[in-house]
């Protein structure tokens, strides 16, 4: 197949997928067992096992398998134990699935705008908040708030990446989600995990995530005096086992990126209309990113990439301050649940300048993604495939 075949025919906006017959022992060990579901035995769970690896790797102090990150979202902000309506922190540039996971929390989001990163700018929080999403978008490392009691990290997009004193992104806040989806950095179809240090939010989170109880492997579950209500978010063996099995290529995985990256460094054309932003150390090198001096610019070489087969994308439909959920404040409930527990007197986003110097910076971006599975001679004829097209524009 030819390279440019190959590359079109990826359908893998971040990462790779490792998924190979000949690779999948995890796979033949679960249907071996003859049982998907995890706390059917005593022993450990492939599930566990997923949780226990992915807690090692990262130094986390607990995980939970679930079945996306938007449930793990949702998971973590129910176990913050908040009042219906209560104030969300969110960036302004995200996928909708962070205001999703809010609203059906029953709690109310807040766009904050973004910083030169395009991550959620701190500094724009209030000194009274008490709950903060904050999104590693593309890989790309956000900064973590201080002094918030709940920071949950959204790391969908950026399993492996670390911030710059050494930690990995998810165990800085609170709780740090990642995602298993088909566009993320490793792949199971869909699948969600969940990391925190804090070990009695753990219990909680696990008590939730299995109906509330108190379940010891091998049992029915049991509820005692203190239960709550829960919900069925419990992951399946077979998932977990692909899981186990795309987990172990991640170092492999994040090498591949960083050579393709180091190669495009090397390769990109100098045009004094067209930067490529340089990326930090510890994020994850997902895509190039690019900022054209003008969105005329960025068309035209969106037109001139995609005319030669090259993926790429443009984060514009990041911006949540035009999305109908938000600014219809749209709700299945008839009574317009949880927007009608939004307060009056509060902006519910904010920003210095009404967002225009974000806008201005997603109008003027560009991504192309990285190919972390090819080897180095072809990652130079992918790097040189994208200088030509964009030397064309
Ligand atoms: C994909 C994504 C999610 C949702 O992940 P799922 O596993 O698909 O539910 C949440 N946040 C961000 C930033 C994402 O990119």
């Amino acid at each position: 197949m030819t390279l440019d075949k190959r590359l079109g025919q990826r359908f893998l906006p971040y990462g790779a997928n490792y998924l190979d017959w000949s690779d999948m022992t995890e796979l033949e060990e679960v249907i071996g067992h003859r049982v998907l579901f995890r706390y059917q035995t005593e022993g450990e769970s492939m599930a566990s096992r997923l949780e226990r690896r992915v807690a090692e790797r990262l130094g986390a102090g607990h995980a939970l398998a679930v079945h996306n990150a938007t449930e793990a979202l949702r998971l973590a902000l129910i176990s913050t134990r908040p009042r219906v309506g209560d104030l969300v922190y969110i960036p302004a540039v995200t996928f909708v699935a962070v205001a999703g996971a809010v609203l059906s929390s029953g709690l109310v989001p807040v766009l904050v705008d973004a910083d030169e990163s395009l991550s959620l700018d701190p500094t724009l929080l209030p000194a009274d908040a008490r709950r903060v999403v904050v999104a590693h978008m593309e890989g790309v490392v956000a900064p973590v708030p201080y002094g918030v009691p709940y920071v949950i990290e959204d790391c969908a997009q950026a399993l492996g990446a670390r911030l710059p004193d050494g930690r990995h992104a998810g165990t800085a806040g609170w709780a740090g989600v990642f995602s298993f989806h088909h566009n993320k950095v490793l792949t199971s179809g869909e699948g969600g995990l969940l990391v925190t240090g804090d070990a009695g939010a753990w219990a909680t989170m696990r008590r939730y995530h299995d109906h509330g109880s108190a379940r010891v492997p091998g049992r029915y579950p049991t509820w005692d005096e203190d239960a709550h209500f829960g919900e069925n978010m419990v992951t399946s063996e077979e998932v977990a086992a692909i899981q186990c099995q795309q987990f172990r290529h991640l170092d492999e995985l994040l090498a591949g990126l960083e050579r393709m990256y180091a190669v495009a460094l090397d390769g990109l054309p100098s045009r004094t209309d067209l930067a490529l932003l340089p990326r930090s150390a510890g994020d994850v090198k997902v895509s190039l990113r690019f900022r054209w001096e003008s969105r005329e610019l960025r068309d035209a070489a969106v037109a001139c990439l995609t005319a030669r087969g090259i993926a790429n994308w443009t984060l514009n439909k990041y911006l949540l301050t035009d999305h109908p959920v938000l600014t219809g404040r749209r709700s299945l409930y008839a009574d317009g649940f949880p927007w009608n527990h939004a307060p009056g007197n509060r902006p519910l986003a904010l920003s210095r300048d009404g967002f225009a110097r974000t806008r201005d910076l997603l109008d003027r971006t560009l991504c192309v993604p990285l190919s972390p599975e090819l080897p180095e001679a072809e990652q130079v004829l992918a790097v040189k495939a994208v200088r030509q097209a964009l030397e064309a524009v």
